[in-house]
């Protein structure tokens, strides 16, 4: 019998809700865990949960108290761990961005050479700022960042954004993205019990996958296959079936979810009828 994975997961913030909804997805079936439960366990598969804060996900899959874990890219980042990223997750995406206050005359990530910039993320940003050849001072601050400027602390800030309105709401503007981020699988370096992470990263990837596409069905009159097929942008071969009306045929065939909106009038004016897009559970290419 195979050894039980451990996977840690984000006990609460930002990274827990879509975190839990992407295991829930794959079918693992795991247990919801109570207020201040600390551990779980999936019902029908062979993975024990640990619920732990996103920052402290890279350290314990670095040091080896969990196989895996799902955390912020940035979060590895700024606590330089030694973990190996095994899967981008597709939610929690941000970008460690440079802004100043809107009168300020810096236009790019350069014009903050000696000047001073707040950060609760300082680690990520010296090492953004040198690779840019930005020497500037990096001052590291706990929370509420974007008052610093106002506070006379700091001529500029980076901070984690992901719709950019917070910065707007406190008069900053952005100059420039230093690190793009998202949530990702991580597991320990070197581990030498690959099979069942292997099979966990699989098995998340297929949801990922199948979020992105739509099963996509229609009814075409047979003369005008290759009209419609021509506009699909499938990466397979369209699946045609015979209707029991003499002279037209079912179309089947998986597409991008965000290419479903424009596809539709193209395929109605090319004579599809009877539309239909259903989710995809799951996906292996
Ligand atoms: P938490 O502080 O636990 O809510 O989670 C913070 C993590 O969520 C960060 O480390 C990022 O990976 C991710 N994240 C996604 N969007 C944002 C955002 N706008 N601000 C901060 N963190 C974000």
């Amino acid at each position: 019998m195979s050894r039980r994975l451990t996977l840690a997961m984000p006990s609460k913030g930002r990274l827990r809700e879509p975190a839990w909804a992407l295991l829930a997805a794959t079918g693992v079936d795991p247990q919801e865990p109570g207020e201040r439960m600390l551990q779980s366990h999936c019902r029908n598969a062979d993975i024990d949960l640990l619920f732990v804060r996103a920052d402290d996900v890279p350290e314990y899959v670095q040091d080896g108290v969990v196989d895996c874990g799902i955390t912020g890219l940035d979060l590895i980042g700024e606590r330089a761990s030694d973990v190996e990223v095994l899967l981008e997750l597709g939610f929690g995406a941000c970008s460690l961005q440079a802004a100043v206050p809107r009168e300020d005359d810096a236009r790019e990530v350069g014009d903050l050479a000696g000047r001073r910039v707040a950060t609760a993320h300082p680690r990520l940003t010296r090492a953004a700022l040198a690779e840019r050849g930005v020497s500037a001072e990096v001052v590291p601050v706990s929370g509420s960042v974007e008052i610093a400027p106002r506070l006379g602390l700091a001529d500029a800030i980076v901070d984690l954004v992901s719709t950019g309105s917070t910065l707007r709401t406190n008069g900053l503007r952005t100059i420039g993205t230093l690190f793009e981020s998202q949530a990702v699988l991580v597991g320990r370096r070197g581990s030498t019990d690959l099979a069942a992470r292997d099979t966990l990263t699989m098995v998340l990837g297929s949801v990922i996958n199948a979020r992105a596409s739509r099963y996509l069905l229609f009814n075409v009159a047979s003369d005008r296959i290759d009209e419609v097929t021509a506009v699909l942008p499938t990466r397979g071969s369209p699946t045609v079936v015979d209707l029991a009306t003499p002279g037209l045929v079912a179309i089947h065939a998986l597409v991008p979810a965000a290419e479903v909106w424009s596809l539709l009038p193209r395929l109605e004016a090319r004579g599809a009828s009877s539309i239909l897009t259903l989710p995809v559970e799951r996906m292996i290419p």
